[in-house]
């Protein structure tokens, strides 16, 4: 092993290299996939590839992954002929995104990732609070954190966040792809996608009023069960009220995002917006999904990531509010250079490259992650 190599694999274990999004849990529930077992990867948008599974974590060095849990919005498969034919073919569990209600079906989900960590007790364990974080790292094991892609799961009723906090869910996206009662959602579906080709979605984005009642008391909830908040998918004006109504009494997230400066699109965080969630203690997750990072062909991606990141910390004036969110295993296409788990070493490297001091490279790996999970989780 090289020295660069070795500083790479110390920057990991002591940050500890932190995804703040990515849906190994889905692969584990709708596939009813052994997520100990190997798997292909893919360079291309590929649904049966393999990039969060706990091999790959383990190979890339990767210490804490927050793990979305997102069952799939029946419009999906309502709006699009072809989803429902792939879906009824090759999802074991197509019954589950198709059948019964969503709120049941994400705890299933939850289920099914909490029975693969307990294959490998000795290796990767949930952790429910941060004191449980600090002991599975010292352990040297990898920790999995629930968290929730939109609340749409929650059918409109804010009291299941009392089930929630139970299970211990450190954080909720509000918004994904369909209207979900309490805050309004953008277009989160890339345009270029093959899909958009041949079925015609009816998202209705940007709905109204962009933060409801029921919105509001959501957010109330949250922040009494110390429940954190990511306002990626919402709406331009659905971020503003959720920032005002937070009113930087807790750190706010978003954790698979671009900038709107080099991408604009309503998806992307504003300067402005970079700025409020830095006031906030809050941090952004870089996304590793070029289609949102930059409108020209960028390269193999790395780049791109790091043009993203640079900006927000040109903006905000220091590291302290970046973070990566890679989307792994989220039906997204990963950029070629960095297209699973085991090739994040990729990404530290760069920015040792690139003259990032160490201190603030591990602030971004985990850091600012840790930072954020002390102030507004358990
Ligand atoms: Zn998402």
């Amino acid at each position: 092993m090289s020295h660069l190599n070795e500083t790479v694999a110390r920057l990991h274990r002591e940050a500890p290299l932190t995804d703040t999004h990515a849906h190994p849990a889905m692969k584990a529930y709708l596939f009813r996939r052994n997520l100990w077992r190997r798997y292909r990867s893919s360079m291309v948008l590929n649904p049966f590839a393999s990039r969060a599974d706990f091999n790959r974590l383990e190979s890339g060095g990767v210490g804490i992954v927050w793990s979305a849990n997102y069952i799939p919005e029946r419009q999906l498969l309502e709006d699009c002929f072809l989803l429902r034919v792939i879906s009824a073919l090759l999802l074991p569990a197509h019954r589950k995104i198709t059948t019964g209600n969503p709120f049941d079906r994400l705890l299933e989900m939850m289920d099914a990732m909490e029975r693969e960590i307990a294959r490998r007790p000795d290796r990767v364990e949930l952790a429910k609070s941060v004191a449980d974080l600090r002991r599975i790292r010292e352990a040297g094991k990898i920790a999995i954190v629930h968290t929730l892609e939109s609340t749409h799961m929650l059918e409109r009723d804010p009291e299941r966040i009392d089930v929630l906090a139970d299970r211990g869910v450190a954080m909720i996206i509000l918004a994904h792809f369909y209207d979900n009662g309490f805050v309004a959602h953008v277009d989160g579906m890339p345009e270029d996608l093959w899909l958009r080709r041949l079925c015609t979605f009816d998202f209705g984005a940007g709905g109204t009023p962009p933060l409801t009642d029921l919105g509001r008391e959501l957010l109330r909830k949250m922040v009494e069960h110390r429940m954190l908040v990511d306002v990626t998918h919402c709406t331009p004006a659905a971020r503003a009220e959720v920032y005002a109504e937070l009113g930087r009494a807790v750190p706010v997230l978003a954790t698979h995002i671009g900038v709107a400066r080099l991408r604009n699109d309503p998806y992307n965080l504003t300067d402005d917006e970079l700025r409020e969630i830095a006031a906030s203690g809050g941090a952004i997750g870089v996304i590793f999904m070029t289609y949102w990072l930059s409108p020209d062909k960028p390269g193999n991606g790395l780049e791109v990531i790091w043009q993203t990141m640079e900006h927000i910390h040109d903006v905000t004036g220091s590291w302290d509010h970046v973070m990566l969110g890679t989307d792994f295993d989220g039906f997204t296409d990963p950029p070629d250079d960095v297209r699973d788990a085991s090739e994040l070493p990729k990404f530290t490297q760069m920015l040792l490259d690139r003259g990032v001091p160490e201190d603030d490279v591990m602030k971004i790996l985990g850091g600012n992650a840790m930072r954020v999970l002390e102030a507004g989780w358990r």
